[in-house]
């Protein structure tokens, strides 16, 4: 059916350029694309999180401060509940920080955002449905910032807001401490938010650049370490832009089942979740000896999956384990230097001997 014939000239024109985000459909016995964590937590800890999850009363709206839940967060990340703005994972975060920053510069028609490539999409989804500009700068041959691409970048679009994951997705590498902070000042005049998600396997973060640069904000995400279902992410940043971002969000974003449950995670299983971290740390890193045993490239890695080189076209892997039942991630469709690289989550010990067999029969 075609468009009803009023709405091609209400739709934003942006819209024309983007794709609804679906994940491959299909049954597939290991499923290592999402970079979920595999399912470590035991019996007891899922048992207690769904005692945890249960509304008092299921009929009332959920707590709109969301106060245990930032209660919880800030005690986890070393800062205060009024420093933290919490949403349905960082994905909403990161619409809610693009939303409340979305005004044009004095003379621009539009305003901007700088990232990497290749990176995150969602910093450009987001930017591109509220009609900003995207400027993108290629990391260098290490996977590493290109710091001056990025100032003349910074110089010349004049960005409200940039974004730079570390660890990167989807190319595992921590963004060097000495490059991270010559972007965050030469971008003096920009929100940067230095995106954690993967902090839970890696071996340092960089919260310290928030408390030394007021230009900073950092995002994590309870997505990668077991409890991707819950859908909670959240913003570490001052006060004062706290405030500010906290009139863009939905009053009831978080359901309480989600608040509680998270809540329960952050206070009770920290252990639980950092053994189960520690875990897939190790197995990434039987799993990068593995693939290169077989000859493949593995970038180092500091998150919970590994960025590889492929002889064969990269879309032919990929189709070829997705035939026999193994489902990883490819970017070939990017061209370039994509054409011939994979991600590959790490999943259970089982999944990843799985992966490694068929992976050299048709890598
Ligand atoms: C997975 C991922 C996220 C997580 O998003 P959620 O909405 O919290 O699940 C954020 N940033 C990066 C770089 C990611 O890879």
């Amino acid at each position: 059916m075609p468009l009803p014939d009023f709405l091609p000239a209400l739709l934003r024109p942006e819209l024309a350029e983007l794709h609804a985000y679906t994940p491959v459909a299909g049954h597939f016995p290991v499923r290592l694309d999402a970079n979920e964590s595999p399912p470590l937590l035991s019996a007891e800890a899922r048992a207690a999180l769904a005692r945890a999850a249960a509304p008092e009363d299921w009929g009332r709206y959920p707590d709109a401060r969301a106060l245990d839940l930032r209660e919880a967060i800030a005690a986890h990340c070393g800062a205060e509940p009024d420093e933290i703005l919490a949403g349905v994972g960082s994905d909403e975060v990161i619409s809610i920080v693009l939303t409340a920053l979305s005004r044009p510069r004095q003379g621009a028609d539009a305003a901007s955002i700088v990232t990497v490539s290749p990176t995150f999409v969602m910093y450009k989804l987001s930017a591109r449905a509220r009609g900003m500009r995207v400027v993108e700068v290629p990391l260098d041959a290490g996977w590493d910032l290109d710091v001056a691409g990025l100032r003349r970048a910074v110089d010349f679009a004049l960005p409200n807001v940039v974004f730079i994951a570390s660890p990167n997705n989807p190319t595992g590498a921590l963004m060097s401490e000495d490059r991270l902070e010559a972007v965050v000042t030469a971008a003096s005049d920009a929100l940067v938010i230095v995106d954690e998600a993967y902090i839970d396997f890696a071996p340092r973060d960089q919260l310290a650049l928030l408390r030394k640069h007021p230009n900073v904000a950092v995002l994590r995400t309870l997505s990668k370490i077991g409890l991707a279902s819950l859908r909670i992410g959240w913003l570490i940043g001052a006060r004062e832009l706290v405030a500010e971002l906290d009139k863009v969000r939905q009053p009831y974003n978080l359901p309480t089942p989600s608040q509680r449950a998270a809540a329960f995670a952050l206070r009770e299983l920290g252990g639980e979740l950092r053994r189960a971290a520690a875990a897939v740390t190790a197995e990434r890193e039987r799993l990068a000896a593995g693939l290169a045993a077989l000859g493949l490239s593995v970038a180092p890695s500091h998150a919970n999956f590994l960025w590889i080189g492929t002889r064969r076209p990269a879309g032919e892997v990929f189709e070829a384990l997705a035939a026999r039942g193994v489902l990883v991630r490819s970017f070939h469709a990017a061209g370039g230097r994509l054409a011939h690289r994979l991600r590959i989550t790490v999943g259970l010990p089982e999944e990843n001997d799985r992966l490694l067999a068929e992976i050299a029969a048709c890598a």
